[in-house]
């Protein structure tokens, strides 16, 4: 069973107390996709512009991303830029041009209207939307958003949540679409908006899931040392999705488990500048933080 992916495919210029990379690869589809590559088939739906690197478009290939929903257009590459403080949680966006993003609208090849798993990562709520209009009969659709979204396009994203099974935001996110600060008093609110999965984000805190079987608390694997977290909720969403996918039985059977490998990849991903530490990751050394994160969590 595939993942397809849907969100920004963009170029980023990332700064950190240490260090400034531009122009890698980047974009919430672009994390979660190749994070999903190590568990399972990826269908990308996104666009680029002309000055998108071949050696980008290699990368998707070396991680069999099908990127027969990739759209190469006349014009300019999404482009981010951010800087992260000594702490490296706070991030400041130095810079968007949207470029080729601005109209940029999801279609989906023939091939990708079945797929039963659905990720809509970051990416306008109207565009996610969209994407589902051309879906078959997904089974799992799960939703991530950002802060910008829930300023600019509040009323999309409540149609959104509708429709979608899981939603998955960061503990300000849940904070600011639903004023509560306690996070199992936001995501008491959150289910009311539709989702029968709900999951926060706490950063190097790890995260929380709300389920049918109840809440799950998911533990992020400790590093000692975070070089660059862009990207880092996109992989843990990315990663659980790639499992979830190939899983056999039902989601509440497989979710939590899910959670712990999307982990485990976010960890990965913090450990390099954009993705270029995620690229070189084995599925033998995601399971050997596995087993270490059990050993944590075990009394
Ligand atoms: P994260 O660190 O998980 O918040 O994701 C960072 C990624 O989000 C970067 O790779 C950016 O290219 C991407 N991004 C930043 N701003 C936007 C936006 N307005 N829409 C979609 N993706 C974005």
């Amino acid at each position: 069973m595939s993942v397809l992916i849907v969100g920004s495919t963009a170029l980023d210029s990332i700064k950190t107390p240490k260090a400034e990379n531009p122009r890698l690869l980047g974009g919430s589809a672009s994390h979660a996709a190749v994070a999903a590559s190590f568990f399972s088939p990826v269908k990308l739906v996104g666009v680029v512009g002309k000055d998108f690197p071949k050696r980008y478009i290699d990368l998707y290939r070396r991680h069999k991303i099908d990127i027969e929903g990739l759209q190469i257009l006349e014009g300019n590459t999404f482009h981010w830029s951010g800087e992260y403080e000594v702490n490296m949680n706070n991030r400041r966006t130095l810079l968007t041009e949207l470029g080729v993003f601005e109209t940029f609208t999801p279609t989906l090849p023939k091939s990708y209207q079945k797929s039963e798993f659905v990720l809509l990562a970051n990416i306008a709520p109207a565009l996610q939307s969209h994407v589902l209009t051309q879906m078959e009969k997904p089974r799992f659709v799960a939703a991530d958003t950002m802060d910008l979204w829930l300023n600019i396009a509040m009323p999309d994203l409540l149609k959104l949540l509708k429709k979608v099974d899981g939603f998955v935001l960061n503990d300000s996110e849940a904070h600011q679409l639903t004023k509560e600060d306690n996070v199992f008093g936001a995501i008491r609110k959150i289910h009311k908006l539709g989702p029968k999965y709900v999951i926060i984000k706490k950063g190097s805190h790890g995260s929380v899931l709300s389920s049918p079987r109840g809440f799950f608390i998911c533990p992020a694997y400790p590093l000692q040392k975070v070089v660059d977290p862009t990207g880092a909720g996109d992989s843990f969403v990315g990663g659980m999705m790639g499992y979830l996918a190939t899983a056999k039985g039902s989601i509440d059977d497989n979710i939590r488990r899910g959670m712990v490998f999307g982990s485990v990849t976010a960890s990965f991903c913090c450990e390099g500048f954009g993705l270029t530490k995620t690229t070189h990751v084995t599925r033998a050394q995601i399971n050997q933080r596995v087993k270490e994160l059990e050993k944590l969590v075990k009394f």
